[in-house]
Parts: C-alpha cells; sequence; structure tokens
C-alpha cells in the first residue's frame, strides 16, 4: 500500500483533503481553535520537503449550496499561513476557471487553499461530474480529513478513483487507524473501555462491539442510571431513558457471559437541581431521593475505576463521567482523566476518542499526556463500531 512516507512527491500537485472544518468567533470570524489546522501540518510539510505543491480542500460549515461569506475558507487562510509558517494562495472556488488558473501555474513549494467544497451541493451527493472536476487539481490525492472519512462525499471518498495508483493517507487518517486498530486487535491485556456521555442510546451498538473485546467495561456519566435504575435502584431525577431498561440488563448479562467485568458507579454526587448553583451532597447510586439527580460520579465510585484503569494496557475513553461542563460537577471526569494518564506514563496505551471525552481532556489540559487523541468525532465512533468507513475503504481498494 502507498503511504505517504513511501511516496514522493516532487513535482508533484497533491490535492490533500484535510478537515478545516473549525470553528470561527461569530463576530470577527477569526479562528477561535487552530487545533484542526496544526494536526494537518506534518503531511503538508513532507509533500513540500519532497518538492511537491500542495492543494488543500475541505469544508467549513454547513453552508446551504451556495456562497455564504461566514462560510468562507477566506476566514482561515491567516491561521493557516501561521501554523505552516509560508504563504498560502487562496483560490476564491473549488472548482471553476479561476482557481483551476492557480492549480495549473502551482509551482513546487506552493501551498494552495480552494474555497470551502460545501458551496457546492454536488460535494455532499459526491456527484462525479464535480468530482471529475476536482481530480484535475493535481496529480496525487492524499485523506487527511479522518472527521469526514465516514461520509461518501465527493473529496472524502468518490476522488479517490482518479488516482488509482497515485491515493494514500495522510499521517493524521494514518496514525487514528493505527490508534484504534491497537486498542481493539492487539493482544495486549487488560483492555478497558470507559464509555459515559448522556445516553445508553446513543452508545449502544459501541457498547455491543466493545463486550467483544474488552476486559473491563466502565460505565459512568448519565447513562449510568438507566443501568442503576434497571437493577431496582432509586435514582431520583436523574436522567434516566425508562425505554432503555431491558437493553440495560441485557448488557449486563452478555457482560457477564463474557467474562468482562462490567464496573457501574457505586456512589454519586447529587444536586437538586441541574445548576452549578444547585445544593449539592454524595449519596450511594442507587439512593438518589426523590428531586435531587445525579450529575458526576463519587469518591468511592472514582477509586473503583481508578483501579481498574491503573491495572491496564490498553484504555479507550469515550464519554464524560459527569456534567463536566459545569465546574461543581467535573471533579469524577477529572479524576478519571488523570487516572488514564497515569496509566500511560506507565506504560499503558491510551486512547480518547468521540466527542465530549475529547472536549474534557483538552478543558483539563491533560491532551499530550494520554497516547492518542482522535480528532474524528463521528467517524472515530463508527469506526470502533466496527464499521467500514467510506472514506478509508475508498483508499484501501
Ligand atoms: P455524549 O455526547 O453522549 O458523550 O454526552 C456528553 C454529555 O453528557 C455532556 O454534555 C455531559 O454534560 C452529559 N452528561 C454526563 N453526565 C451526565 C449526567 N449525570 N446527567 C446529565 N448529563 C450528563
Amino acid at each position: 500500500m502507498q503511504t505517504i512516507d513511501n511516496y514522493n512527491f516532487s513535482n508533484k500537485k497533491a490535492i490533500v483533503r484535510v478537515d478545516f472544518n473549525v470553528p470561527l468567533d461569530k463576530t470577527t470570524l477569526e479562528v477561535t481553535d487552530n487545533t484542526r489546522i496544526t494536526a494537518a501540518i506534518p503531511t503538508i510539510k513532507k509533500i513540500l520537503k519532497d518538492g511537491g505543491a500542495v492543494v488543500l480542500i475541505s469544508h467549513l460549515g454547513r453552508p446551504s449550496g451556495g456562497y455564504e461569506d461566514k462560510f468562507s475558507l477566506k476566514h482561515i487562510v491567516s491561521a493557516v499561513e501561521s501554523a505552516l509558517g509560508q504563504q498560502v494562495i487562496f483560490a476564491g472556488d473549488c472548482v471553476g476557471k479561476s482557481a483551476f488558473e492557480i492549480t495549473s501555474n502551482a509551482k513546487p513549494g506552493d501551498v494552495i487553499l480552494l474555497e470551502n467544497l460545501r458551496f457546492y451541493k454536488q460535494e455532499t451527493s459526491g456527484d462525479d461530474t464535480f468530482t471529475k472536476q476536482l481530480a484535475k487539481h493535481g496529480d496525487v490525492y492524499v485523506n487527511d480529513a479522518f472527521g469526514t472519512a465516514h461520509r461518501a462525499h465527493a473529496s472524502t471518498t468518490v476522488l479517490a478513483k482518479y488516482f488509482p495508483n497515485d491515493k494514500m493517507f495522510g499521517y493524521l487518517i494514518a496514525k487514528e487507524i493505527k490508534s484504534v486498530d491497537k486498542v481493539l486487535n492487539s493482544q495486549q491485556k487488560p483492555l478497558t473501555a470507559i464509555v459515559g456521555g448522556a445516553k445508553v442510546s446513543s452508545k449502544i451498538t459501541i457498547i455491543t462491539q466493545l463486550l467483544d473485546k474488552v476486559d473491563y467495561l466502565i460505565i459512568g456519566g448519565g447513562m449510568a442510571y438507566t443501568f442503576v435504575k434497571a437493577q431496582g435502584g432509586n435514582v431520583g431525577n436523574s436522567l434516566v431513558e425508562d425505554d432503555y431498561l431491558s437493553t440495560a440488563l441485557d448488557i449486563m448479562k452478555k457482560a457477564e457471559a463474557k467474562g468482562v467485568q462490567l464496573l457501574l458507579p457505586v456512589d454519586t454526587l447529587i444536586a437538586d437541581s441541574f445548576s452549578n448553583d444547585a445544593a449539592i451532597k454524595t449519596c450511594a447510586i442507587d439512593a438518589v431521593p426523590d428531586g435531587w439527580l445525579g450529575l458526576d460520579i463519587a469518591s468511592s465510585s472514582i477509586e473503583l475505576f481508578r483501579k481498574a484503569i491503573l491495572a491496564s494496557k490498553l484504555i479507550l475513553w469515550n464519554g464524560p463521567m459527569g456534567v463536566f461542563e459545569m465546574e461543581n460537577f467535573q471533579q469524577g471526569t477529572i479524576a478519571i482523566a488523570q487516572a488514564i494518564v497515569e496509566a500511560t506514563e506507565n506504560g499503558a496505551f491510551s486512547l480518547v476518542g468521540g466527542g465530549d471525552s475529547v472536549a474534557a481532556i483538552n478543558k483539563f489540559n491533560l491532551a499530550d499526556k494520554v497516547s492518542h487523541v482522535s480528532t474524528g468525532g463521528g467517524a472515530m465512533l463508527e469506526y470502533l463500531e466496527g464499521v467500514t468507513l467510506p472514506g478509508i475503504a475508498a483508499i484501501l481498494e
């Protein structure tokens, strides 16, 4: 298989699908978090170092299918320039005469950024005529946008077929794939998955998939109360999905049958309202008084989870342990993040993936102390669930 490392980009024009879907300040339209931009830099630099030119393509936001100033990638040009340390040529269209004029004149060392792909509806529909146009911008296709790898869009999937002998993953996707494979397919043990977040319903597929792999399954966050209620516990006004009580019992039974140690919280920090200013106290997880709701795990649960995490060689974390957005309910999530960091320092491999656990680890400034933080929210979840991502399959085909 072609990899970015064994490919020589000398005198080539590389179309690089990046994920520059970055947050912008609503008023100034300046980039407020450049994580995704800096993450793409190693791939761009490798191509430039070989003596190639780079044509960056990306989407930004969800425009309704035509030009919208607030979704223009022109707003991110200076952020890309600072991250890269060189000038970036911006083309105000991704297809069309002006864009082709720029890319056809590209010289080795040039970095060109094309305008938002989603200004054309054909991007998301995966239109073939549009894709063929995009393909004309270069002689090699590099996909480095893991966050959109679960979408069969023109730039993320269809484009690959126009480069049957010149297509590959960028460093970012390659690392994402390697990290998930390491967690799910390595023989190292114990493997612990920590699943939290709001709802059982949104995590059921991933939990089911993980039951075949893990030694410990730690369940925290809002979804834990559905498990507690299913066993007859009192959860007061805590978040519960009544439609999923039997699913929760089913998961517990399956875990037992497969020899998976399922760990649920034993105590909880409860509040008399869903607010940072609410009155708070601690109680047993199955004895939440009426009118109170559990918003974080408490000290005995932290200890229980910590022990399992510290005993693990492979760790996967998806979803916070409590309402970490509020200061009074972030301790459980912080403690779990710290335990993962400690285990990593002791030699475990740790992967933090999917939505809010990534936000949490960033918030607590611990992202560089775990083995890998995934950039692809939905894509990461689908990949963990065992789904073949079209963007990945298109490169491997
Ligand atoms: P998810 O996107 O499913 O990972 O859910 C993340 C959300 O779950 C975060 O916004 C948390 O605030 C929320 N969450 C975590 N624990 C609780 C809880 N005990 N009650 C309500 N929401 C929670």
